[in-house]
């Protein structure tokens, strides 16, 4: 028998990963020295604007994440079972020898991790390069069955609608925009200001629709949606449903079982497992679902993601949903304690000046979403807040908008207005976080000069405008450009 134990966390060479390198502004010394005359001297601007267009070779004080939504470090012992099967199970698992026997165990075994997690059998889960694959699979797959006319269901037969919310990841959004194209009709079904969907309009647009696409819980916002009603509406309409699982698989209980799902999309980096990994689930298995494949070659992963599995990979996920599973209701508990904490002191201190953004009482327990005013009561810019933050890692909206100078889809589709989502922070607790660590982040944010000066202040002297919008402006371009030379936006 092959040895499938993991190895031992004090075994463990890889290291936790919970804090890294990097700066993403410099502090400017002197207003008349470096930074345009009118602006406090203590202000720090993001690294592009203040003239560096290569990532800094400085060295810096290790830094908080405080942007587990982004991505969560590998559970060292996860890690530590990838990099050994790397180099003792690298067969291909396809292949009948002995060596492609045992990689295929560890994939197996970790299809029967991964399937225990969610309530699913393991027959019902093909594994992809992560939740983007899986949203791509799903949408397009059905699409690719009705247009082989092949969709089992009697009433699916013939169906070209397709319903979705405006919060989904783009990995959602932009598959059945591509269907959209193709001539499939697509709506986006109204959502309440806290970005849960309106059950009352959901039940409207279900007569005739092929599929409902719907997360689980959001990446900018944490907001829960609420998948059991939503999925029962569905089923009575004989609508199918996929709900993008990728941000609560191992954070809260997901079971498919309780929620009549037909396909639910998985990341392992999601859940302090490995990166390039995760999972499509299909109720009943892909031969039997409505679906058909997207590309095409091997016969991998029942026909349906063709391409030699990553053993190693797969087995990291498995291992690292298993532990997620088993600390989730502990982690669940401290995270939401210390991010209440966080809430509670930011708006003990600032006042009206903070706001809390999604559905208070169906969140994430480690996500916030806090959208920030400075002194005048104006939207404040956070990625100036966050470049005068150098020892946080944090974001200003998802990582899938680094690179473009618009507002986060997110906040835009809960109705926020464009200044007031340029202002927006969000905020990922995870495992390495403690609660010294979140004190010392309220302190610094209260303590902040966006915060402590109002936004007219840090205006550059331009002829013509508002000086805030300027600024602002200037700060949105300089941060896409930062994030993308930094790479640390995936
Ligand atoms: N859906 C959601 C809700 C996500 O947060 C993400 C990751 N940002 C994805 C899908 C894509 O996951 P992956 O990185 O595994 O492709």
């Amino acid at each position: 028998m092959p040895d499938l134990s993991p190895v031992s966390a004090s075994s463990a060479a890889v290291g936790s990963g919970f804090v890294g390198q990097g700066e993403s502004g410099r502090r400017v010394g002197g207003a008349a020295a470096h930074g345009p005359p009118g602006r406090p001297a203590d202000v720090v601007i993001p690294a592009a604007a203040a003239g560096r267009t290569k990532q800094s070779p400085e060295p810096s004080a290790p830094r908080i994440c405080l942007d587990h939504l982004a991505s969560t470090p590998c559970d060292p012992e996860a890690a530590a079972l990838v990099q050994r099967l790397a180099v003792e199970a690298w067969a291909n698992p396809s292949s009948p020898h002995r060596a492609g026997r045992l990689a295929a165990r560890h994939v197996e075994r970790a299809r029967e991790q991964v399937a225990a997690a969610i309530d699913a059998l393991p027959e019902e889960i093909v594994f992809t390069s992560g939740a983007t694959e899986a949203n791509n699979l799903a949408i397009l797959g059905v699409a690719a069955a009705v247009e082989r006319e092949a969709l089992g269901r009697a009433p699916g037969d013939g169906r070209r609608r397709l319903l979705t919310l405006g919060i989904e990841h783009p990995s959602v959004l932009a598959p059945i925009a591509e269907l959209a194209r193709r001539g499939f009709d697509v709506e986006h079904v109204t959502l309440q200001p806290d970005g849960r969907v309106d059950l009352d309009a959901l039940a409207d647009r279900l007569e005739g629709a092929l599929l409902l696409s719907i997360q689980a819980a959001n990446n900018e916002i944490g907001t829960l949606q609420p998948l059991a009603e939503a999925s029962r509406m569905a089923a009575e309409h004989g609508v199918l449903v996929h709900g993008d699982a990728a941000q609560i698989l191992g954070k809260l209980p997901f079971s498919v079982e309780e929620l009549d799902l037909d396909f639910a999309s998985l990341s392992a980096h999601k859940c302090y497992g490995p990166k390039g990994i995760g999972a499509l689930w299909i109720r009943g298995g892909a031969r039997r679902a409505p679906i058909a494949p997207i590309t095409f070659g091997g016969s991998h992963e029942s026909g349906l993601r063709p391409g030699t599995p990553n053993a190693p990979a797969i087995a990291g996920f498995g291992l690292a949903v298993e532990l997620a599973s088993e600390r989730m209701e502990r982690d669940a508990k401290r995270l939401g304690v210390l991010r209440d904490r966080l809430e509670q002191e930011l708006a003990a201190r600032l006042g009206d000046r903070v706001r809390l953004n999604g559905a208070l009482g169906h969140r994430l327990p480690h996500a916030t979403s806090l959208t920030f005013f400075d002194p005048d009561g104006r939207p404040l810019d956070a990625d100036a807040l966050v470049a005068n933050l150098p020892e946080f890692d944090l974001s200003t909206a998802s990582a899938c908008h680094a690179g473009t100078p618009e507002p986060s889809h997110v906040l835009r589709a809960i109705g926020m207005a464009r200044e007031e989502a340029y202002a927006t922070l969000r905020v990922g607790l995870g495992r390495g976080v403690e609660r010294a660590e979140v004190d010392r982040a309220a302190e610094r944010i209260v303590g902040s000069p966006p915060l402590r000066h109002s936004s007219s202040r840090h205006a550059k002297p331009r002829a013509g405008g508002d000086p805030a919008e300027l600024w602002r402006a200037d700060h949105h371009h300089t941060r896409t450009e930062t994030q993308v030379l930094d790479g640390t936006h995936e």
